[in-house]
């Protein structure tokens, strides 16, 4: 059976948008891992998109595979989506271009004008214009990302609907290690997402499958993760980059290694 692939950034403005990205000058080597470079998107840029959604930084995975949202995040992000019946006409941006680095320096350079200008290029070549139906922020920095294009001249003529939710990766973030809190924190996160979906459900007029509006439980159960598509990755990239099974992790045994190091392992079960 012939593979489906990313077929990338040949198409203006993406071409364009891709040869003239930000660099530490705009990036702070302080407070963005840089030496990573850069992470654009992951979805459809033909203009097919229904949905477009904010994420926040890319982490080990989206730096191996280089497009965002297919680690952990971007598969509970992805079992969303197919609860609002959105299995391929979506397209992601994060509010940052490069992973931030440390605790605070998203926060920190949030409004930097040269980020928030390129990052506004791109919401508007996905969004002026377009078949988006309804866009989705995920976590605070994202919803202050929208904010900040809505108030621009494109911004303002965007008519369709938009809904902050919850970062997907809010409970391990929030929980500090322990398993209690991780649980509470994750029902809170599936309440949002659900409310969050009832507002979605009615906005989203072409779905690529209709399905009737599910609720999550109190947990995820496994069917809420779904596997990243095989048309949102760069061409031949091994199916175990789009499992479910976690493959890239940081390490290092000083913070400097930790951050030079990201470990690649083929998950059990994939090896011939
Ligand atoms: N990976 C991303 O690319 N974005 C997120 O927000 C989280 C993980």
């Amino acid at each position: 059976m012939p593979h489906e692939f990313d077929p990338g950034y040949g198409a203006e403005p993406f071409r364009s948008l891709c040869q003239n990205y930000p660099d530490t000058t705009v990036f702070p080597p302080a407070d963005f891992r840089v030496e990573w470079g850069p992470i654009f998107h992951r979805g459809r840029l033909d203009g097919s998109a229904r949905m477009l959604v904010i994420g926040q930084d890319p982490a080990a995975h989206e730096t191996i595979a280089r497009r965002i949202l297919v680690g952990e995040a971007g598969q509970r992000l992805q079992g969303f989506l197919h609860r609002l019946g959105i299995d391929r006409s979506y397209v992601m941006v994060n509010t940052f271009l490069y992973s931030v680095y440390g605790q605070s320096g998203g926060e920190k350079h949030k409004h930097d004008s040269g980020l928030v200008a390129y990052r506004n290029q791109w919401l508007d070549a996905l969004l002026d214009g377009s078949g988006v139906e309804a866009v989705v922020a995920l976590g605070g920095l994202a919803d202050d990302a929208w904010t900040q294009w809505k108030a621009t001249v494109t911004g303002k003529k965007y008519a369709g609907g938009y809904v902050k939710i919850t970062h997907p990766t809010f409970p391990e973030s929030s929980g500090a290690g322990d398993p209690a809190k991780k649980k509470a924190n994750t029902k809170l996160l599936l309440q949002n997402w659900n409310a969050g979906m009832a507002v979605l459900h009615p906005l989203i007029l072409h779905p690529d499958t209709p399905r009737p509006l599910v609720p999550y439980g109190n947990a995820f159960a496994p069917e809420d993760l779904q596997e990243i598509p095989e048309a949102d990755l760069p061409a031949g990239l091994p199916a175990w980059m789009r499992s479910l099974k976690a493959w890239a992790s940081r390490t290092g045994t000083t913070p400097a290694s930790k951050r030079a190091t990201i470990t690649v392992k083929v998950p059990k079960g994939f090896m011939p």
